[in-house]
C-alpha cells in the first residue's frame, strides 16, 4: 500500500515532513520518499492528513471501562472511592465475562483513536491484573499493567508514613511478577525499575 500526499512528524524528534509518500507492506513502513511511484499496489490519496508515531496513554484505568463517566453530579469520593465508590460496587457485582467486553471496547478505541501503548493503573489485586491480561489476549496494543493491591490507608497513616504490612507486601512482589511476565525481553529490562504499587 502506499499513502500518497501525507504529512509526517518523524523520528525521536518529530521533525516534520510535509506531502510526502509512505511505502506499507507485510505490515510495516518500508519506505518514506516523495520519489515513490504508484505501481499496482493500493494507493490512498492522504492530502490534508497528518502521520503521527503511536501514543501512548500513561494513565488509564481499563478495567473500570464498564463504569465510565458514572454519577457524572456526585463528588469524587462517591463516584471512585476505592472502599465505598459507586464505581467499586458496579465492579464488584459485574460478571468477569462482562468486565472483558467492555475492556475489549475500550482497548478497541483507544487503537482506532492512535494508542498504541497504555500504562494501566490495575485495581482487584491478582484477580484483576490477570482478568485484564485475558482481556489484552490476541490484541495487537501495548500495555505495562501496573497492580494494586486491596489496602488503603488513611490520610493520617500516609502522614504517619505507616509501612504496608507484610501479607500485603508479599502480593505487591507477585503482582510485579505477573504484570510483566508476558512483556518481551527488552520491555522487561526496560521496565524492570517500575515498581507496582
Ligand atoms: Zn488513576
Amino acid at each position: 500500500m502506499i499513502l500518497q500526499n501525507i504529512s509526517i512528524l518523524y523520528g525521536n524528534n518529530l521533525k516534520f515532513i510535509e506531502k510526502t509518500n509512505v511505502l506499507i507492506s507485510n505490515g510495516k513502513f518500508q519506505k518514506i520518499s516523495s520519489k515513490i511511484k504508484p505501481t499496482k499496489q493500493k494507493v490512498v490519496n492522504c492530502n490534508g492528513l497528518l502521520l503521527i508515531p503511536g501514543l501512548i496513554n500513561s494513565h488509564t484505568h481499563l478495567g473500570d471501562s464498564i463504569a465510565k463517566d458514572i454519577a457524572l453530579d456526585k463528588d469524587p469520593d462517591a463516584k471512585i472511592n476505592p472502599i465505598f465508590g459507586i464505581k467499586q460496587k458496579i465492579l464488584k457485582e459485574t460478571e468477569p465475562r462482562e468486565l472483558i467486553h467492555y475492556m475489549r471496547k475500550t482497548v478497541k478505541s483507544m487503537l482506532k483513536k492512535g494508542t498504541t501503548t497504555f500504562v494501566d493503573f490495575r485495581e482487584g489485586g491478582l484477580d484483576g491484573v490477570l482478568l485484564m491480561q485475558k482481556a489484552l489476549s490476541n490484541t495487537p496494543i501495548r500495555s505495562i499493567i501496573l497492580g494494586r493491591i486491596e489496602y488503603y490507608q488513611s490520610k493520617e497513616q500516609i502522614k504517619r508514613n505507616t509501612p504496608i504490612p507484610q501479607s500485603y507486601q508479599n502480593q505487591i512482589d507477585i503482582l510485579n511478577i505477573i504484570s510483566q511476565k508476558n512483556r518481551s525481553k527488552e520491555t522487561r529490562q526496560s521496565h524492570n525499575h517500575i515498581k507496582t504499587r
